[in-house]
Order: C-alpha cells, then sequence, then structure tokens
C-alpha cells in the first residue's frame, strides 16, 4: 500500500481531511441536532481513550491525511480535550476545531500552545431569547463574549448558522451586516435530516432562498462570488468592500460530493465514509483486538458512494424511514 492510495476511493477522492467525534456529550441541546430527550450514549468503555484517538490519527496522518477537525458533541466539554489538542498537535497535520463556543475562553492559551490558527463556531441567531429556544439553553452572552475574544485574540473564526424556516432565515442580513467591520465569515448551512431531529423539507431554506434575501438588500454586482478552496463545502461570496464573507453550504439543494475529502471518525470509532451513511466500520474494535486497522479504512473509503452515501435520488434523501436509520447528528459530529 503506497501512501495516500488508501485513503483514495473508487471515484478518485483522496480523503485527506479526517474529523473526529471526541465526545457524544453537549452542553447545549440544539433541536436540529438532536431530539429533546436527548440520545442513548455510548457507555464510557466503548469511547476511545485519548490515547487510542492519537493512535487512530497518527494513522491516518502516516497515510497522508493533512487536516484534523475535533467535533462531537461538545469537543470541549470532553475533560481530556486538552490533552487530546497538545497530543494531536504534534502530528504533522492542521489542526481546528468545531464548538459551540461556551468553554472557548478556558481554552485561549491551548489553541495557541496547539497551533490553532481557524475554529468554526456555531451560532444560529443574533437574538439571546430565540438562543434559548434553538439550543434549550440561555447561554447567548457568554457566546457573544466568546466570540468577541477569539478575534480580540486574533483567531480566523467562522460562524456556522444553520438556517430554520420561521425561525432564524429573517436573519440573513443581520448576520452579513456583521460581516461589514469584522474579519469574520458567515457560514449558512442548509438544515440536513438526521436521526431524531424533526427535519422536513418545508423547515429548509435552500441555497436559492438565501441568495434571494441577500438579493433584496445588496445589488448583484456588490455580490462577489469568491474563488473556492479545492475541496471546499461551502460556497464562498463577499459584498464588496465588507472586511469579512459569508458562504452557503447546501448539502441537500446542491451537493458538492463530487470534491468531497472527508471522512469521519465517531467518538466510539467508527469510521463513518459520509454524513449520510449509515454503514460504519469499527476501528476501535480492531484495534483493542490488536488487528491492523488499514485494510479496514482502505475499504471502508474504497466503497464510498459517489454522492450522499448513495441518496442521489432527492426523494430517498429526503425520506424518514432512510435517515432515521443514520445516527442523530450529536453522534456523528457534523
Ligand atoms: N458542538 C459543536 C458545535 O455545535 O459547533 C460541534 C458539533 S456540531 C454537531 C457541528 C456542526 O453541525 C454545528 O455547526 C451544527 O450547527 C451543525 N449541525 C448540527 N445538526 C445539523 C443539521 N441537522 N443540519 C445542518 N447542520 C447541523
Ligand atoms: Fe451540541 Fe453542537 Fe449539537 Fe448544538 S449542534 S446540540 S452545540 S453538538
Amino acid at each position: 500500500m503506497t501512501k495516500n492510495k488508501v485513503l483514495i476511493d473508487s471515484h478518485g477522492r483522496n480523503h485527506n481531511y479526517l474529523r473526529i467525534s471526541i465526545t457524544e456529550n453537549c452542553n447545549l441541546r440544539c433541536t436540529y441536532c438532536m431530539p429533546a430527550e436527548g440520545i442513548q450514549l455510548t457507555p464510557k468503555k466503548h469511547l476511545m481513550s485519548a490515547d487510542e484517538i492519537i493512535e487512530i490519527a497518527s494513522t491516518f496522518v502516516s497515510l497522508g491525511v493533512t487536516k484534523i477537525r475535533l467535533t462531537g458533541g461538545e469537543p470541549l466539554v470532553r475533560k481530556d480535550a486538552k490533552e487530546i489538542l497538545l497530543r494531536l498537535s504534534k502530528l504533522e497535520t492542521e489542526l481546528t476545531l468545531t464548538t459551540n463556543g461556551l468553554f472557548v475562553h478556558d481554552y485561549i492559551t491551548v489553541f495557541k500552545e496547539a497551533g490553532i490558527k481557524a475554529l468554526n463556531v456555531s451560532i444560529d441567531t443574533l437574538q439571546k431569547d430565540k438562543f434559548a429556544q434553538i439550543t434549550r439553553r440561555d447561554e447567548f452572552d457568554k457566546l457573544d463574549e466568546n466570540i468577541r475574544l477569539l478575534l480580540a485574540e486574533g483567531f480566523i473564526v467562522k460562524l456556522n448558522v444553520v438556517l430554520i424556516k420561521g425561525f432564524n432565515e429573517n436573519e440573513i442580513l443581520d448576520f452579513i451586516d456583521l460581516t461589514k467591520d469584522k474579519n469574520l465569515q458567515i457560514r449558512f448551512i442548509e438544515f440536513m435530516p438526521f436521526d431524531g431531529n424533526n427535519w422536513d423539507k418545508s423547515k429548509l431554506v435552500s441555497q436559492a432562498e438565501i441568495l434571494h434575501t441577500i438579493q433584496e438588500l445588496h445589488a448583484k454586482e456588490a455580490i462577489e462570488r469568491l474563488i473556492d478552496k479545492p475541496n471546499d463545502t461551502a460556497r464562498n461570496y463577499k459584498i464588496k468592500n465588507y472586511c469579512g464573507s459569508f458562504a452557503i453550504i447546501s448539502s441537500v439543494t446542491n451537493p458538492f460530493c463530487n470534491t468531497c475529502n472527508r471522512i469521519r471518525l465517531t467518538a466510539d470509532g467508527k469510521l463513518k465514509n459520509c454524513l449520510f451513511s449509515n454503514s460504519e466500520t469499527s476501528l476501535l474494535e480492531a484495534l483493542r483486538n490488536g488487528d491492523s486497522i488499514l485494510p479496514l479504512i482502505e475499504k471502508n473509503i474504497y466503497s464510498k458512494k459517489g454522492i450522499r452515501a448513495g441518496l442521489d435520488d432527492q426523494n430517498a434523501f429526503e425520506n424518514p424511514l432512510v435517515f432515521n436509520k443514520n445516527r442523530s447528528m450529536i453522534a456523528i459530529g457534523g
């Protein structure tokens, strides 16, 4: 097996970007991410330890992974998050994370020590009462403070905004307004279907609707289409002369599977070759049995389907009988 070959699927895509969920726990309860009653948590003994995370991550880096993102659940609620970040930072790969931002004030020094330059922070509304409604927790002020702190400390901050019809699509322009003076990137994410999140199409705010809303205020010539990075899942734009930018992630209405380079490892050590796939390969089990994880990685990646885990048909993709067979997002790691 030559380096990299293992990470290439039958469609020729090179999976050099690993997203590792380090916990299924979270200090928020976002309605679009998890059911109100919570999820059945995996017993701790079946979750990856810090050592196991480092060992699996090291294998991926030796195969050619150049970027690792920690996610969850909320990665920073894990007690040994600091140790994991610092140990991963020793690997030859870019390190970043997606967080709900509530604990970042405790991690500024760790982030710097770990060489983290950029973070994705989730915030779906700029209104305190609506924040409590969507996250089922009253933590808006802390998050607002922590986003300012990250910017003041020189981090590149991207804000993830999941748009839900009737809830926050009327804030699209307010989010764009933030980019006028602040060097932020706003990432509008189409609401995606997973187990237990009561998804239905009527709640979707599509890429076309997002652009239409923006064009109601900003002239077409003022909306600049930026050049997307290779493998970018977002389509990038900015308002001319604004400091920051915005992007749209349209996995539902306009997926970007042909350039996908992502592979996911769940907190219980299962490899998922697509967010929408319910077929998983346990690397943790093999590791604990003393078996090589290489053939498992190779087989899992090679078998990746061309589009959304084989759900290229939109009706199948939107069918609850299908998406309820997948995990809840909180147990995948977005
Ligand atoms: N707790 C961290 C956070 O909220 O940023 C990391 C984990 S969270 C699962 C990762 C990302 O997935 C967040 O930006 C969240 O908004 C997004 N997400 C969760 N459920 C989603 C859904 N149904 N559709 C689209 N994005 C979703
Ligand atoms: Fe927690 Fe993030 Fe899911 Fe919200 S989106 S419940 S913060 S894991």
